[in-house]
């Protein structure tokens, strides 16, 4: 069996840069236009450029998002930014409407991955995008995991990909119109306000401004709030399947987020693929330590039942914070960091390595990488200095539990 491709989100630069360092074969990411994450900080066209030749001067790849659902006003904007994006020789675009489809095949010669959004559940849908000349076509995440085998069994000659961590929808993705009704906001033109999350209580029309809460339980209402999806558990499975591509959720998460899901599932696919797999209980552990509304297997093993949703917040859960990135190596015991939250010295931290073991240290003394003056305190986006033997990288990151 080929070993699949780990494919991580990049909201922006860094977090692309973040997913490779940690081990992502391949990124996907959206540009200014045309994206269902309109609110991730995008690429610009620049930036992009300068992304796709970062990413094969490693062997690596780039997806670009085009899954809105467009109107006319829309389809007719995009021939050119097609034309674009085959000028950067992007290794596909992720479309979910049939027009963009016809158009990148009319304009472009660019490798076509069907979105999620565009719901393939079953083998005959699989099959006909194969025969329409689609590269791959992404699972909707609705299909359960003896669906995906069958799909793979009965179409054998297409690339799969699917879903293996991050948000869920409470709807089928990408059919959603909560928040264009309750905010006003396209969920597909990348807009989605997350209003299934919000906590709703209900308003008799004589008695305006009376909130009268719904309650579920003691904390509340939360009928619309999806736990996220998280396949470490089962993920042997998962990679018997024989998918091609494994994709990790959250193009709008921080860097850190990336660095850690991306790094554990890493571990998960090379201990798979060199013959000695056991389920290791860290690996749950590192990736409750992130962003997360706590875990659901979401339709893999089971359709959803009431234990899939969050009764008690809207909130995210994690154990740990990012403080530091590891921005220069003067030496492997001197280095510059950057502060990304507040640290103290003597404060107990973790080394992140992009492979292998996390190393646990205690925040050695720390002067400011400008004026050389002495911090026991180092703020958010401070520079500092430090000496300690930490076997350490550029782009390696350092986090404090909580
Ligand atoms: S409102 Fe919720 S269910 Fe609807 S698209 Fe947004 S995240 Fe998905």
């Amino acid at each position: 069996m080929k070993k699949p491709e780990l494919l991580s989100p990049a909201g922006n630069y860094e977090k692309m840069e973040t997913a490779f360092h940690y081990g992502a074969d391949a990124v996907y990411m959206g540009g200014e236009l045309f994206n269902l994450r309109a609110l991730a900080d995008n690429f610009t066209n620049e930036q992009m450029s300068s992304a796709v030749l970062y990413a094969h001067s490693m062997g690596k790849k780039v997806y670009v998002t085009l899954n809105v659902i467009p109107h006319n006003r829309e389809i007719d904007m995009m021939d050119e930014y097609i034309k674009f994006l085959s000028g950067l020789k992007v290794d596909g675009v992720i479309v979910s409407d049939l027009g963009v489809f016809d158009l990148v095949r009319s304009v472009s010669d660019i490798p076509i991955s069907i979105s999620t959004q565009a719901s393939n559940t079953n083998w005959r849908s699989v099959k006909m995008f194969k025969e329409m000349g689609a590269k791959r076509v992404i699972l909707a995440r609705e299909v359960s995991l003896r669906e995906m085998i069958q799909i793979r069994q009965r179409v054998p000659d297409i690339e799969l990909e699917a879903f293996i961590h991050g948000a869920m929808c409470i709807s089928i993705s990408g059919r959603c119109l909560i928040s264009n009704y309750l905010a006003q906001r396209d969920a597909n033109m990348g807009l989605c306000t997350h209003s299934c999350r919000w906590k709703y209580y209900l308003m008799e029309e004589k008695r305006p401004g009376e909130y009268l809460p719904v309650f579920e339980d003691d904390h509340g209402t939360y009928i619309l709030n999806s736990k996220d999806l998280c396949t470490i558990e089962f993920f042997d499975e998962v990679l018997d399947v024989g998918l091609d591509s494994l994709k990790i959720e959250g193009r709008i998460k921080g860097a850190f987020y990336n660095a850690v899901v991306t790094k554990t599932y890493r571990q998960a696919v090379d201990m798979y693929f060199r013959g000695d797999y056991a389920y290791n209980p860290f690996w749950m552990e590192e990736l409750r330590s992130v962003s997360n509304r706590q875990f659901t297997s979401g339709f893999y093993l089971n359709p959803p039942d009431s234990d899939s949703q969050n009764y008690t917040t809207t909130s995210y859960f994690y154990t740990h914070q990012f403080v530091a990135k590891v921005l220069e190596k003067i030496s492997s015991s001197e280095y510059i960091l950057e502060i990304r939250n507040q640290v103290l010295q003597g404060e107990e931290v973790d080394l992140v390595r992009s492979t292998g073991e996390n190393l646990t240290f205690f925040m050695p003394p720390m002067e400011d990488a400008l004026t050389g003056e002495e911090c026991e305190t180092a703020n958010t986006n401070r520079k500092v200095r430090i000496f300690k033997a930490l076997d350490a990288v550029v782009g390696d990151m350092i986090r404090k539990k909580i």
